[in-house]
């Protein structure tokens, strides 16, 4: 099992830990910082005892780090987060949130799908039709919230408390099955509390300014939102 550090610090650039175990050319470690593709957001890179680090998956309670070398299980490794990569995908994943608190509180809608690569990102809306005027009104809204420079929060709840918190229910709270103990929440105070295991900025000041890039139609009430992430100017 491996422990996960990126959950409870999304700032952690470099930590030690242990080898526990190795098949091929991956290794899984007794704990680390490297985020496993998942939720919509791909996996760092960055180095593990100083080769480098190409690919990472979670699969059930271990996490897997394909490296271009190999080391030994018991081995101690130092590992380091590519720094710039992960950063962005903390904005651009925070971005994402901004955009789902704004889409809910103006127009009532919930999101049904996102993916994400270093700033650029989409997501799917449940719109039917989309409102006339939306990408622009949805780029000034989410620029103000960023400018608002809300906190962004990380909470651990008890699952039986997650399932009764108003703001998590419309996020499907209800599907997390009850063997898990401990639900974690991602809170823009005052404007988006969803559950989720992605890494985030502290503050929606740090994702810079937010453009949607395009509005485009995947069917009935299924509308795709494009969004790019650029620096303050
Ligand atoms: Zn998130």
């Amino acid at each position: 099992m491996t422990e996960l550090l990126f959950l409870r610090d999304a700032y952690l650039r470099e930590f030690d830990a242990t080898v526990v175990a190795v098949r091929d050319d991956q290794v899984a470690l007794d704990r680390t910082a490297f985020y496993p593709t998942g939720g919509g957001q791909p996996h760092d890179t960055g180095t593990l005892g100083g080769h480098g680090v190409l690919d990472v998956r979670k699969e059930g309670e271990d996490v897997w780090h394909r490296i271009d070398g190999s080391l030994e299980v018991g081995a101690p490794v130092h590992g380091v987060i590519d720094w710039e990569r992960r950063h962005r995908l903390m904005r651009t994943h925070t971005a994402m949130h901004v955009l789902n608190g704004v889409v809910w509180h103006r127009w009532g809608a919930l999101a049904t799908g996102n993916n994400m690569e270093p700033l650029v990102g989409r997501i799917d809306y449940e719109f039917d039709p989309l409102p006339p005027g939306f990408g622009e009104e949805l780029e000034r809204l989410v620029n103000i919230e960023i400018d608002a420079a809300r906190d962004v929060r990380i909470e651990f709840l008890p699952h039986a408390a997650a399932q009764v918190d108003p703001d998590l229910i419309r996020t499907k709270v209800n599907l997390i099955p009850a063997t898990v103990k401990e639900v974690r929440v991602v809170d823009i105070v005052g404007l988006d509390r969803q559950t989720d295991g992605g890494t985030h900025v502290r503050n929606t000041a740090d994702i810079g300014r937010v453009r949607v890039v395009k509005t485009e139609s995947k069917g009935k009430a299924n509308k795709r939102i494009r969004i790019e992430i650029l620096d303050k100017p």
